[in-house]
């Protein structure tokens, strides 16, 4: 069981992030924010895949009324209605921009908007509109006296600039902030953000930065955010790939359930096969993976169960005890069994549709 850090609660949105909220997972848009036909449709996807915050690139004034029309659009048609966050660098103007145009968050460093005078026109405006502030520290993004100081992005620095910037916003009382350290250095992410998460409450947005693609970049994301999350220690998060942004969400989701931390979950549990396997197990198994994706979309309540696909009666139904349901292969044939005990043979050819059937009659 895992006890998570106590957090402030921030509200984006519709969504809440700290306090005793649920891990929220995060993805942002790779279109053009003028195209707004192409906008509109990969926020869908992405609320449809399981994203409950979408960020984007908010680049100019052009880009700023996207945001107003894409919160026109959610205000009458659900699929659309999702938390936005505008992404901004240097420029505070934009960012007045945006709260004004209906953003549900800003990430900008209060550090390198210009200076003092700046740094509280964006936190006035934040605050009237009751809008938060996520702070983004990265390597790139360090102050030139903490670089000085420390001589490179090193854990200790990436988490002064965050303390830094946090100062800056909380001078003009602004305290409504999400803090989040990355870095492309699996290690340098997660000590960085082991000391932030001693010397504030605000919660964390996690994530490894510039990752790389699909595989490499899930495994540093599940090492990163993984670790941090099984200390308690995360929010909210992002798995950055060079990829579709909706895989970012459904690897954010699956970190989550691996560590048992999402809401609505099959986990399955296979064994590895060997010589006492005599059925094709590996093909049972992705196949049993590939349908309780499905209906994992489907649940309308909260709950977790384990489903297993194992490679011998002999052996499988122990190994597997803390499975909710399972079968274990024979020779053509397959074991059904629940909690470990025996529930009837059944015809290897049938085997995955009656797990499925069964799996249904709990979860749906
Ligand atoms: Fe081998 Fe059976 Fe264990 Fe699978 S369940 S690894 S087939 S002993």
């Amino acid at each position: 069981m895992i006890t998570r850090r106590k957090t402030k609660e921030i509200t984006v949105g519709n969504v809440k992030i700290g306090g005793d909220n649920k891990i929220s997972v995060q993805s942002m848009t790779n279109v053009n924010p003028n195209d707004f036909e192409t906008l509109k449709n990969q926020v869908a996807e992405l609320k449809q895949a399981g994203c409950d915050i979408v960020r984007m690139a908010v680049a100019d004034l052009k880009n700023v009324k996207a945001i107003a029309k894409l919160k026109e659009l959610a205000a009458v048609d659900k699929n659309y209605d999702v938390p936005l966050v505008a992404d901004i660098h240097f420029n505070y103007k934009l960012a007045i921009e945006s709260a004004y145009a209906g953003i549900d968050k800003i990430r900008i460093n209060p550090g390198n908007i210009g200076g003092d005078e700046k740094v509280k026109s964006v936190a006035d405006v934040c605050m009237a509109k009751k809008i938060p502030i996520r702070i983004g520290v990265n390597g790139g993004s360090l102050e030139k006296s903490i670089l000085e100081k420390y001589g490179s992005p090193i854990p200790e620095a990436l988490a002064e600039s965050a303390l830094y910037n946090i100062k800056l916003l909380e001078k003009y009382d602004f305290t409504d902030i999400i803090v989040a350290i990355k870095s492309s250095d699996v290690d340098h992410m997660i000590k960085a953000n082991l000391i932030l998460s001693e010397m504030c409450e605000y919660p964390l947005h996690i994530g490894v930065t510039e990752a790389g693609t699909a595989h490499m970049g899930l495994l540093k994301n599940a090492v990163g955010i993984g670790s941090l999350l099984q200390r308690g220690i995360g929010d909210t998060i992002r798995v950055s790939l060079t990829a579709d942004p909706v895989l970012e969400v459904y690897e954010g989701i699956s970190i989550l359930k691996a560590l048992g931390l999402y809401d609505k979950s099959i986990d399955i549990i296979s064994c590895p096969t060997c010589w006492r396997c005599k059925t094709n197990v590996i093909a049972a198994a992705n196949e049993v993976e590939k349908k309780m994706i499905l209906i994992e979309k489907n649940m309308k309540k909260n709950m977790k169960i384990k489903v297993a696909v194992m490679g011998c009666a002999v052996n499988g139904p122990g190994e597997a005890k803390e499975a909710d349901i399972g079968i274990s292969g024979g020779i053509n044939e397959f074991l059904l069994f629940k909690h470990g005990e025996p529930a009837g043979k059944i015809p290897a050819d049938k085997a995955v549709d009656i797990l499925i059937e069964e799996v249904e009659k709990i979860v749906l």
